[in-house]
């Protein structure tokens, strides 16, 4: 267990070197922090202390496998910033989850939920491993042991995880299941993104693409052009890129590429995607439907009038970012664009909608979801949307009155619009002791 610490010797302190890639999720994060703070008049110690997570988790997992043998896998839970409201964010299986990983993450959602204006604060996890080399049972001891190693710091009112990369309603479901078994009494808050027969939400597995779709339209909008004639590549078909894709699709625009791992799908007339699988539906199936297959280089760089990444981070850097031909990026991911490649795509005026806006819309679910849990009562799947539709709009036109005011990029003017509220809290909350 690792705990704040100002005297950290982390490499990032110093974010006016020179970017270095591959970068971690920490230093984009902490780079991304001290760019936006240039725009703003707070006290220092208040983003000095945002550079840094409240705490960090760290937990070892025996797994016994199918074969017998004993496995033993590494868990973080990163905790950045609770001065709004609990922690909220995601579990992630992966075999590169790391704890700066986790913190950056981390970070990330603290900004994501203060830009919705949430009563949330920001908090990442996960394992570092390869859930495609988990059997189902093997990743349901994983789970369940995983709840019980964080058991006494998540909870309702503490810290609510959610899925990402790796995990799904499923993990979701075991996860509650084991916290309700040693509470002793079933608690569907302590978790989202649940199936809803447990507490889970309508709408909130396709939320997150539902909201790149929704800030792609209003971006499209506000650079005055009509959905009808833009084309669009979509760089992954997981719930992000395929409900994104599909959106965009059916409100009129043409979606000329989408991929997965094995690379990607090209078709300059539209492709119709309803008819390709998306990742949950049939994994790493789209090739198969293609005529014209591209890579997912290739993908990045074609001449469409948006691109959205919605797959990995640190896709867009310093050796493509010359090379992107969009006018817009919308970014589906969470942190696509190293620091290197915002510094080139603004100076080039690509415009960068950022993650903490664009995919905002799985955790303003989770945040739904988490009020019909305590509340005990479900809403309707036309309920859930149109209140999406309201809190994307909401946040847009906060983070569009910053972008034109002050006239920054769009990732600033999502941060400015963030930190001011969390720094806001602060200076009401104080510093104690
Ligand atoms: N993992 C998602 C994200 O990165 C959702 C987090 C949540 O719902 O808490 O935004």
């Amino acid at each position: 267990m690792a705990s704040e610490s100002t005297t950290n010797s982390d490499k990032m302190e110093n974010s006016t070197v020179e970017p270095v890639e591959p970068e971690s999720a920490l230093e984009t994060a902490r780079r991304q922090l001290h760019h936006a703070a240039d725009h703003l008049d707070f006290d220092q110690h208040i983003i000095e202390r945002l550079k840094h997570p409240k705490k960090v988790h760290e937990v070892t997992l025996p797994i016994e496998r199918e074969d017998g043998t004993v496995d033993v896998f590494t868990g973080y839970r990163a905790q950045h910033d609770s001065v709004r409201g609990p922690y909220k964010g995601g579990l992630r299986y992966h075999p590169d989850v790391t704890r700066d990983e986790c913190v950056g993450l981390g970070m990330w959602m603290t900004w994501k939920c203060a830009v919705m204006d949430l009563p949330f604060g920001g908090a990442k996890g996960g394992v570092a491993v390869n859930p495609k080399e988990l059997s189902t049972k093997e990743k349901e001891r994983l789970t369940r042991r995983f709840a019980q190693e964080i058991r006494d710091v998540i909870g309702p009112n503490r810290d609510i995880p959610a899925p990402d990369m790796g995990t799904d309603p499923q993990t979701m479901a075991w996860l509650m299941d084991a916290y309700s078994m040693q509470e002793g009494e079933t608690t569907p808050g302590v978790v989202t993104g649940k199936p809803p027969v447990v507490g889970g939400s309508e709408g909130r597995e396709e939320a997150p693409g539902r909201s790149v779709a929704i800030i792609t339209r209003q971006a499209c909008e506000y650079y005055d052009n009509d959905l009808e004639g833009t084309t669009i590549a979509v760089q992954g078909y997981g719930s992000v890129g395929a409900n994104a894709a599909r959106l965009l699709d059916k409100w009129g625009a043409t979606v000329v590429a989408i991929s997965d791992v094995n690379g990607a799908m090209y078709d300059l007339d539209g492709i119709d995607t309803a008819v390709v699988p998306s990742h949950d539906e049939e994994p790493e199936a789209v090739t198969e439907y293609a005529d014209t297959v591209i890579s997912n280089d290739e993908l990045l760089t074609l001449n469409v009038d948006v691109l959205i990444p919605a797959a990995l981070g640190n896709v867009i850097t310093s050796e493509n970012a010359n090379e992107i031909a969009a006018d817009l990026v919308v970014e589906g991911a969470n942190g696509p664009t190293t620091s290197t490649a915002s510094t080139i795509l603004a100076d080039r005026d690509v415009a960068v909608i950022p993650d903490i806006l664009a995919n905002a819309g799985g955790v303003t679910v989770s945040y739904f979801e988490w009020l019909q849990d305590i509340n005990r009562r479900s809403w309707s799947l036309e309920r859930v949307n149109n209140e999406l539709e309201t809190e994307m709009q909401a946040a847009w036109d906060a983070v569009r009155a910053e972008f034109e005011e002050q006239d920054v990029t769009w990732r600033d003017a999502a941060y400015i619009v963030a930190l001011s509220r969390i720094a806001e809290a602060h200076e009401a909350r104080g510093l104690w002791p």
